[in-house]
């Protein structure tokens, strides 16, 4: 006789105890949305498991029950991934229990940890030890480690330490069939044949379940200083930037743009925050250099100002000089967030150019916009040395609600024709999940199409991990 599913979760809560299997509305409502309130269904139940051993044995048995699954982590993610479908029959199982940090070598510059440790949690850990792990992103308090592995994160700081995919150097996976592959290496260099740990980087928990991961470190920076400044277009962002990788002795860690529209936005939502310098200027850059030694990141920092003012690049400037007045000056950027999400429904995009064809894009893909919707409002931001933007779209406040969803996807594809005609990427860093599944398969050649499908077959035969993101549920 067929298991049912009380028999099946009676088997899971003799394994993990009974906080280990959570069923009760009240008790899943946190794990069936997201940080944007997105909702999709609710889960079969919610597992806890709480070592690496734990996960291997609930996987196990969901692939001999063929028992969907999806893997969560801090679901601080931005594509619908780490939702249980509309279905409600997959199992989330959460790592959030798996919080350790397994060991830290400040000579080799790694930490071991298990995947469901909080960013912030890392980050702690190796300043404690005069290490920094430089992932740094607005979700660093909630996103767990295994979540930005699976999305391959980047942030704020990728223009000088690069995306997750350049942080890890080992990874311990529990397989589809709950099979455990030990790739916990902590070796800088390792050439031995195809790099399977690469695979799982931004694999969105498609291919399996991370559990652990040896991480790579820095040195903790011992100075920095941060600065916000009013420009007058996006070409004298791009032009700036040019200048201040060159003039910063390659000690920038952080370059990005801000519309005006994003301060104000900011400073609602924060309404501490006042406005950061005497005149509103229709571009800012919230830049930050960073650096272990003797340089002497004021002056350097000075004269990039200068250099930039005599250019007429920067027509305003406002410096930290101190901790305090640079958390202020970040503040700006976090808040700015909160302000879109205040704002209800709107388009969010998470796209990436060249560099070099920010300024025209942002031009041609605004004149797009706004002949097909007039009213709607254009928030583009980003990390400019990624060449990665949020273009993002607030629709008309005029329209109706229920006819926001079809105007912004008819506005997105706009978008993306433009994107297009630059050889642009639609993801350029939160992933495919659900949501940006169309596009990118209508993006994919035969061929990509045909391995990226071998890829998840050959590791997911039964297709009951994740099913439905990246891919379609059946192919
Ligand atoms: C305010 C805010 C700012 C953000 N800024 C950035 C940014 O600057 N850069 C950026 O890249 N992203 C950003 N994000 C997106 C998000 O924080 C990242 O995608 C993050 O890496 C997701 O981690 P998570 O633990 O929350 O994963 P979740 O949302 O829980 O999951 C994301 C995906 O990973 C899978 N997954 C989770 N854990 C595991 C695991 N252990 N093994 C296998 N698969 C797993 C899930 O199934 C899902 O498909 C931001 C989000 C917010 C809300």
């Amino acid at each position: 006789m067929a298991m049912t599913n009380d028999d099946f979760l009676d088997e899971l809560k003799a394994l993990l105890g009974d906080s280990g299997v959570l069923r009760h509305p009240n008790d899943i409502a946190r794990y069936v949305s997201d940080w944007a309130g997105d909702t999709l269904g609710t889960p079969l139940a919610v597992a806890r498991p709480a070592n690496t051993e734990q996960v291997a044995e609930v996987v196990k048995r969901c692939y001999e029950h063929d028992i969907a699954m999806t893997p969560q982590g801090g679901h601080s993610g931005l594509v619908a991934g780490a939702l249980p479908d509309a279905n409600d029959q997959e199992l989330v199982i959460s790592l959030e229990r798996l919080n350790s940090v397994r060991a830290l070598d400040p000579v080799n510059f790694t930490i071991t940890v298990d995947a469901g440790c909080i960013l912030e949690n890392v980050k702690q850990a190796a300043f404690e030890h005069d290490c920094d792990f430089p992932l740094s992103l607005g979700a660093q308090g909630s996103c767990q480690i295994g979540g930005n592995i699976a999305t391959n994160a980047g942030g704020l700081n990728v223009l000088r330490y690069g995306m997750m995919r350049e942080l890890v150097l080992g990874l311990e996976v529990v397989l589809p069939d709950g099979r455990l592959w030990d790739g916990l290496n902590a070796l800088h260099k390792d050439n031995r044949g195809y790099d399977l740990q690469q695979l799982f980087l931004g694999s969105e928990g498609t291919l399996g379940i991370v559990t652990g991961a040896v991480l790579k470190l820095a040195p903790r920076p011992t100075q920095s200083r941060t600065a916000l400044l009013g420009l007058p277009s996006v070409q004298a962002v791009i032009d700036l930037y040019g200048l201040a990788r060159r003039d910063c002795c390659d000690l920038l860690t952080a370059f990005e743009l801000i519309p005006r529209r994003c301060i104000e936005l900011a400073m609602e939502a924060t309404p501490e925050l006042r406005d950061p310098m005497d005149s509103a200027y229709p571009w800012y850059v919230l830049m930050e250099v960073a650096a272990t030694g003797p340089v002497d990141l004021g002056s350097m920092l000075e004269q990039l100002l200068e250099n930039g003012m005599e250019r007429e690049l920067v027509l305003d400037g406002a410096l930290a000089s101190s901790d305090t007045q640079s958390a202020q000056l970040w503040q700006f950027r976090e808040s700015m967030l909160e302000g879109q999400r205040r704002r209800g429904e709107h388009l969010r995009t998470d796209i990436s150019v060249p560099i070099s064809a920010i300024s025209d894009f942002v031009a041609r893909a605004s004149d797009e916009v706004m002949a097909a919707s007039p009213e709607c409002e254009i928030i583009a931001y980003g990390h400019v040395g990624d060449g990665n933007l949020h273009f993002n779209i607030l629709p008309p406040a005029s329209m109706a609600d229920s006819d926001k969803k079809a105007h912004l996807h008819e506005l997105e594809n706009r978008l993306f024709d433009v994107l297009d005609d630059f050889h642009g990427s639609i993801s350029a860093e939160h992933g495919i999940g659900r949501t940006k599944q169309a596009p990118y398969l209508a993006g994919l050649s035969p061929v990509e199409r045909e391995l990226v499908s071998g890829i998840k077959a050959l590791f997911d035969p039964k297709g009951l991990m994740n099913l439905g993101r990246i891919l379609p549920a059946r192919e």
